[in-house]
């Protein structure tokens, strides 16, 4: 299996990390894809990916930090998206459950990603939180579908709309919950093809463990949930979604 996304660099597990992934090693995680969230944090996956042949930097502006991201960053990131082995421009997005993040500055910034993502031929690693539509209406409007929408929130007459383009959905730790519902029939209506799994770890731990980080070992948690959910087995569930990991981040 192939974590389509995890914040490995959080500090969070500055004091374990080699030990959490040799634990999901062994329990037969084999990649982990690393997006950024602000040119503050570019060095540290820099360093992570040269120390680790299995984990494949992004590098991004998250919409959360949107206030702190500068106009010269976007030329440090085009840098480092250059430079780095990088596999993805990410992670970026809108966020428009957070009313505290300005709106017309999230899209401004997101748009020129978007560009620069199609200029350099990357798949992009989008944050759609409250946003999916807008998002969407984004990659339309610059008719580039090389993405995947990460923590997919979205109906499931969206998620078709958007995997019909080409776009890839992620999906994570809240299909665990037995109470997502809604959720659980968007996983079970889009293809295979289309799907990714993830653990966005350390930032969305499981339904029942709220008041801790999650760890990336909860990727197997992820799959054997999504593979129930869509009725088939878990070995066919990772060999499709490590094919689809492949295949948009080049791996
Ligand atoms: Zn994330």
């Amino acid at each position: 299996m192939i974590d389509s996304h995890i914040h490995l660099d959080d500090q969070r597990f500055d004091a374990d990390r080699s030990q959490l992934l040799n634990q999901a090693r062994e329990a037969g995680i084999k990649g982990f894809v690393v997006p950024a969230t602000a040119v503050s944090g570019f060095s540290k996956i820099k360093q992570l990916a040269d120390a680790h042949s299995d984990v494949h930097p992004a590098y991004g502006l998250h919409p959360y930090f949107v206030e702190q991201h500068k106009q010269q960053d976007l030329q440090k990131l085009a840098e480092f998206l250059d430079d780095n082995q990088a596999v993805a421009l990410g992670e970026c997005g809108l966020d428009f459950y957070r009313d505290d993040l300005d709106r017309n500055t999230q899209q401004a910034i997101f748009e020129q990603q978007i560009v620069l993502a199609k200029d350099m031929n990357l798949p992009l690693i989008v944050h759609v939180n409250g946003a999916v539509q807008a998002v969407f209406e984004m990659l339309k409007k610059h008719r580039y579908f090389k993405a995947v929408m990460h923590s997919f929130n979205g109906s499931v007459e969206q998620a078709r709309q958007i995997t019909d383009n080409g776009v890839l959905l992620g999906f994570g730790t809240a299909v665990v919950n037995p109470n997502a519902r809604k959720l659980h029939q968007v996983v079970k209506s889009v293809d295979l093809s289309c799907l990714v799994i993830e653990t966005d770890a350390p930032d969305q731990p499981l339904y029942n463990k709220r008041d801790q980080r999650n760890l990336p070992m909860d990727l197997c948690s992820v799959a054997e949930f999504v593979a129930e959910t869509k009725e088939i087995s878990v070995a066919e569930l990772s060999q499709k979604t490590t094919h689809n990991c492949r295949q948009v981040f080049g791996l």
